[in-house]
């Protein structure tokens, strides 16, 4: 299917790997040019360079912490974008009664207020031309609480809560917002994840990677690939009448009828 977005520019953030790389790819095979940041600077200019030699786009890096505010100035900086996709790495599991202000700070300045912040910077251009796609890549723990990703929980709702009303807010002229709201997917951070538990409970890898896939009625981990194909599609021209909705990419991993 041609996505019709061929020529387009989109930022993608925190893509040099995982959800936001395979975001970035799916973008770049559709024909659109990309701006792609990371922190670290050496995975991020590989990734750059391997979409470069598939794909017929330019891509700009830039390296910096999407969650400080001179990151987001420096990739702002690139504009104006037609697509922006948020992202940026989850906060770490703990106990409810583990966290105190400042990692509530830390979680909701990267996964609720960056977001957000990169929203208000791209919004206004796109009404103004009269198009606009925007993917923000949240979890499924906003359909479905994770008891140990309690700062991710709180978050990522609040979030959720910014773009429902703001989705309405901005589609009679011709953009969209969307969240995607990956289930587990075989990522560095999902490994990481599995990597807490086998410390935990003394069990190996494998036995972790089992456990959690035997949870899914797909019966495997999603893939970056799957991701960024349905982040592509809401960015297409087929998606423009898909506003404010929240997309489960879980394998059927939380059991709720709608
Ligand atoms: P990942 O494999 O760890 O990749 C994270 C990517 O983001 C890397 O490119 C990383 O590069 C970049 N990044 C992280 N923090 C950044 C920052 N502050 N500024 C700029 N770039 C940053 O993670 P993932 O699995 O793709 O997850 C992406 C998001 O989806 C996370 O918020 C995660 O919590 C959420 N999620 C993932 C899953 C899953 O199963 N994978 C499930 C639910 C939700 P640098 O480290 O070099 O910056």
């Amino acid at each position: 299917m041609d996505l019709g977005i061929r020529g387009k520019r989109a930022l993608v953030c925190a893509s040099s790997k995982g959800l936001g790389r395979g975001c970035a790819e799916a973008l770049a095979e559709a024909g659109v040019d990309l701006v792609m940041n990371a922190r670290g600077v050496e995975a991020l200019e590989a990734t750059a360079a391997d979409i470069r030699a598939r794909c017929q786009v330019s891509v700009v890096t830039v390296a910096g912490d999407i969650t400080s505010e001179p990151g987001r100035a420096a990739v702002l900086a690139h504009g104006p974008f037609d697509i922006l996709v948020t992202n940026a790495g989850g906060p770490p599991p703990g106990m409810w009664s583990d966290w105190g202000r400042e990692d509530f700070i830390k979680a909701l300045d990267a996964n609720m207020l960056t977001p957000i912040a990169l929203m208000q910077a791209v919004l206004p251009g796109m009404m103004a031309q009269g198009w606009g796609r925007v993917v923000n890549i949240t979890s499924v723990s906003v359909k479905a609480p994770v008891p140990v990703l309690g700062l991710s929980n709180a978050a990522r709702a609040g979030l959720t809560g910014f773009v429902a009303g703001t989705a309405r807010q901005v589609a009679g002229k011709g953009v969209t917002i969307n969240n995607l709201l990956p289930g587990i997917h075989a990522t560095d951070r999902a490994i990481a994840l599995d990597g807490a538990v086998v410390k935990a409970r003394g069990i190996s890898m494998e036995d972790a990677i089992a456990e959690r896939a035997a949870t899914i009625p797909a019966g495997r981990y999603g893939t970056a690939g799957e991701f960024g194909a349905a982040c592509a599609f809401l960015c297409s021209q087929h998606a423009g009448f898909i506003v404010g909705q929240n997309v489960l990419l879980d394998g059927g991993a939380t059991n709720t009828t709608m």
